[in-house]
């Protein structure tokens, strides 16, 4: 079984901010209101998760450190209504595979609270302690044990830069969660958890560009639409200025991004991207997340149909702002 997690790690565990997307995705399975993380060295040396959701039962704490011990599906018809974002059970057991693991849990504010504490896959402490209702993972050393991995990793700057990219597409799928991210002490991004799309916006990418945006909003039975667009004039050259989000979940999608460019082509010819926050809610039967291991690939069962969608959508969007200039 040590041997299968340190597999498994292999997959789930590419880099500090592959932890984080995990960490990160529990606390919102867990019904959070508020997501605290910290990190140190890009998240080498430390990864903090602080959350407020359900928390775990003591008895279930050492469980959810076991191989699919925990997951959340029941049948094989389950996989089509997926609605949490964790649905394998590997992850806590592969992090603790590679990392020294501590999770502090309380399943309510009476004070009483479970720890663990497992290193490399081998237990250490599991106690009774003190804490508020809600969840805290402590991911430590990441890689420790896997020598030949941690020469992989990158410089602490490209590092962060997967940590910020991991909290903002988060933060941006729910703006109804507050999050906070610091690194090696330093505040580096409040949302309110208002569920306001254009304050998550405004605090990723500053006031004017969010200020500047137009909203998207559109439904057929089988699609709806709804976030933030930049005018024609306002765009960037990066790529990621696109953020795609299927169902609550970040996807890179042609499908999603080649229809938005079109949209904006046939009004005036553009070779950069427009800064956009694209929502898209559809019946999980309609989409497959499960094409890629990371989950951020998806298929389509009617994918012309939502092409012709996404780019109607856009397009009335955008055409409806008069000053386009002609
Ligand atoms: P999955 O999310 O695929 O079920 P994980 O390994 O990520 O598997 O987590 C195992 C289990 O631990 C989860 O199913 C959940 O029951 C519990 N868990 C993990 N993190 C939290 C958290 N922050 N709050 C509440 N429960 C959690
Ligand atoms: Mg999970």
């Amino acid at each position: 079984d040590h041997l299968a997690n340190q597999i498994a790690a292999g997959e789930v565990v590419e880099r500090p901010a592959s932890v984080l997307k995990e960490l990160i995705e529990n606390a919102v399975d867990a019904g959070a209101s508020r997501i605290d993380v910290s990190a140190e060295e890009g998240g080498l040396n430390l990864l903090r998760v602080a959350d407020d959701g359900t928390g775990i039962q003591p008895d279930d704490l050492l469980l959810a450190f076991q191989r699919h011990a925990t997951s959340k599906i029941a049948t094989g018809k389950d996989l089509f209504q997926i609605a949490t974002l964790g649905f394998r059970g590997e992850a806590l057991p592969s992090i603790a595979a590679v990392a020294k693991v501590k999770c502090v849990s309380a399943t309510d504010d009476s004070g009483l609270a479970q720890m663990i504490e497992i290193e490399g896959g081998t237990l250490i402490s599991n106690r009774e302690t003190n804490a508020p209702k809600g969840t805290e993972m402590v991911v430590k050393d990441i890689f420790f044990n896997t020598p030949a991995r941690l020469k992989y990793m990158k410089t602490i700057q490209t590092e962060l830069g997967h940590l910020s990219d991991v909290i903002y597409r988060q933060a941006l799928a729910r703006p109804d969660i507050a999050f906070t991210f610091s690194h090696n002490g330093n505040l580096l991004l409040r949302t309110p958890g208002n569920g306001d799309l254009r304050q998550v916006v405004a605090a990723i990418y500053g006031t004017s560009s969010a200020k500047a945006m137009i909203e998207v909003k559109e439904e057929n039975p089988d699609y709806s639409i709804y976030g933030l667009t930049a005018l024609p004039i306002e765009t960037r050259a990066n790529r990621n200025a696109v953020t795609v989000l299927i169902n609550g979940r970040f996807v890179r999608s042609q499908a999603v991004v080649q229809p938005l460019m079109q949209a904006y082509h046939t009004l005036l010819p553009l070779h950069r991207y427009p800064l956009a926050v694209i929502n898209l809610k559809m019946h999980p039967t309609l989409v497959d997340v499960n094409v890629h291991p990371a989950k951020l690939e998806v298929r389509f069962s009617k994918e012309s149909e939502l092409r012709a969608f996404v780019e109607t959508a856009i397009k009335n969007t955008v055409s409806s702002e008069a000053y386009i200039p002609s």
